[in-house]
């Protein structure tokens, strides 16, 4: 399909469905194929701000909408996600790439997160604390923040906006999600079965863009709070002119991820779950697996282990294909920065024990799997976010020198470590520098109940995304005293009180 004949994704404000009137657009590829499925408007400021105006109209009504009927409509919601389980599925393999398998995954974690905003009357509620003086009671309850905006990276084109708008829609707030322009697809389509599901007009909102959208939305006075995932520098930057506008922030960037593995650990698990931690999603994961520290004498075995099952790995196109176990990376370009790595390696003097360069037929953006071994902490490969199917092994005498690799990198998403010794694992558990710990898992990626909890460059803010983090996120406390004078009482000639006190 020529790119002219590409469809355009359309935005969606105020519960209408239209193309935007941008001059800027983007195309978005099929990466199994390197074809070109649609074009994408890039939103004006004056789209952008449309959407928050309908956001901001709609707020007092849905804000006002008993929690009950928002969990009801949110269970509706994830029927719906149910229903059309395999054609979500499919769409993010069209426009991302990643295995159906891989897709399917996603999905059901989106589902997950959906199922935990169901639960929203039960985890919105405040406290109360009665007699906290004579006749005085106090209570807190929460109330929604306002209009929320949410910017999201290309890596899950299902699952992170899912993330984002579910809680904070059961929380009474109104919501505008700005999606990857590269997988703009999966979003239109959530947006379009919370329409079916019967959402309000104006209370979900998806406009498409880059840099200038998104300030345009981080800047807006109408906005209340921002979520953000995607890359370190992006994070940041989100992170500073949100605040500074005075909007409450959770920002989430990239990662690099240390997956430990000593000398005791059971070593075909151990390089299963490693080759799946950093080639699933083609390395295109914020808890992948980036950097292997072989403890001990394990080094040559592991290597040896983990080039042999990569070497494997079935890669190809994914798009409507079962058989395969890695599909392509998100672009060409970024194909070559991925594959421009092996040679900074070996400038650096690491030596590279599998080349994931060959060439594939068709036009898809394939890279296959690679290892590359004897790489130092310092090396740009141990240092940078790579995100692709590329897994740096360094060599550490012990558990302490490998505790201090990990300290060498900025980032704080993950680690992980194999090993069968209890001891070994709690002192990686209490002294790792990174956020989510996986003893013997290689993807330590908490479900929706629990917190996404990366520390470091890889997290600015204070109250993370999914599990209680997300309500307390979502939502702002009122707390209330109340007193009720006794002599008013007694002197009160309510025939009721005067009874039920002399009965
Ligand atoms: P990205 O930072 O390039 O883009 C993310 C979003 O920001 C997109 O919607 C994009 O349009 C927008 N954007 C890009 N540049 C911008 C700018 N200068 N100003 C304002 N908005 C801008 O990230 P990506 O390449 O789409 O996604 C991959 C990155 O996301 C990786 O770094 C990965 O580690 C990270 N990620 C992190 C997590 C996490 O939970 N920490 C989860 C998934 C992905």
């Amino acid at each position: 399909m020529s790119s002219t004949a590409a469809p355009d994704v359309p935005l969606l404000i105020n519960g209408r469905h239209f193309t935007g009137s941008s001059s800027k657009s983007a195309e978005v590829f099929n990466p199994s194929t390197g074809e070109v499925i649609a074009r994408v408007q890039l939103c004006t400021a004056d789209e952008a701000g449309a959407a928050v105006a309908a956001a901001a109209e709609a707020l007092p009504g849905w804000g006002a909408t008993p929690v009950v009927e928002r969990a009801r409509l949110m269970f509706r919601f994830l029927g719906l996600m149910e229903n059309h389980f395999e054609e979500l599925a499919a769409l993010v393999t069209r426009e991302h790439g990643k295995t159906l398998a891989e897709s399917r995954a996603e999905v059901q974690r989106g589902v997950e997160m959906v199922e935990f905003a169901c639960g929203v009357p039960s985890l919105i509620n405040g406290e109360t604390l009665s007699n906290i003086a004579p006749n005085v009671d106090a209570e807190t309850n929460r109330h929604p923040v306002g209009v929320c905006v949410g910017i999201t990276p290309y890596n899950f084109p299902n699952m992170v906006p899912l993330w984002m708008f579910p809680v904070a829609i059961v929380c009474g707030n109104t919501f505008i999600l700005k999606p990857s322009e590269k997988v703009p697809l999966s979003a239109v389509r959530l947006g379009e079965l919370l329409q079916q599901a019967g959402i309000p007009n104006g209370v979900f909102n998806v406009v498409h863009g880059d840099r200038s959208c998104v300030e345009a939305l981080l800047t807006h006075p109408q906005v209340a709070a921002v979520s953000f995932v995607g890359s370190t520098p992006v994070a940041k930057s989100i992170y500073e002119i949100a605040t500074s506008h005075g909007k409450r922030v959770q920002s989430a960037g990239g990662a690099k991820n240390h997956l430990i593995i000593m000398p005791d650990a059971e070593l075909d698990q151990s390089i299963k779950a490693l080759a799946a931690s950093a080639y699933g999603c083609a390395g295109q994961r914020c808890m992948a697996g980036s950097v292997a520290v072989a403890v001990g004498q394990i080094g040559n075995v592991l290597v040896q282990g983990l080039c042999d099952h990569a070497s494997n790995l079935r890669v190809g196109p994914s798009d409507g294909i079962e058989d395969v176990d890695m599909g392509p990376l998100i672009r060409r370009d970024h194909l070559e920065r991925v594959a421009g790595y092996l040679d900074v390696a070996v400038q650096d003097g690491a030596e590279v024990a599998l080349d994931g360069r060959r060439t594939f037929d068709g036009n898809g953006f394939l890279l296959g799997p690679s290892v590359v071994d004897h790489v130092e902490p310092a090396m740009r490969v141990a240092q940078e976010e790579i995100f692709g199917p590329l897994l740096s092994v360094v060599r550490a005498p012990n558990l302490e020198a490998a505790l201090a690799v990990g300290a060498q990198c900025e980032y704080g998403n993950g680690a992980s470590i194999f090993t069968q010794s209890g001891y070994a694992a709690r002192h990686f558990k209490q002294h790792f520098n990174a956020g989510m710990i996986g003893i013997n898992v290689g993807v330590p990626a908490p479900m929706a109940w629990f917190p996404f909890t990366g520390w470091n460059r890889s997290f600015f803010g204070d109250l993370h995304i999914q599990g209680k983090e997300s309500i307390q996120f979502y939502t702002r406390q009122k707390m209330t005293l109340t007193r009720w004078f006794q002599s008013a009482a007694e002197s009160y000639q309510d025939p009721v009180w005067k009874t039920s006190r002399s009965g």
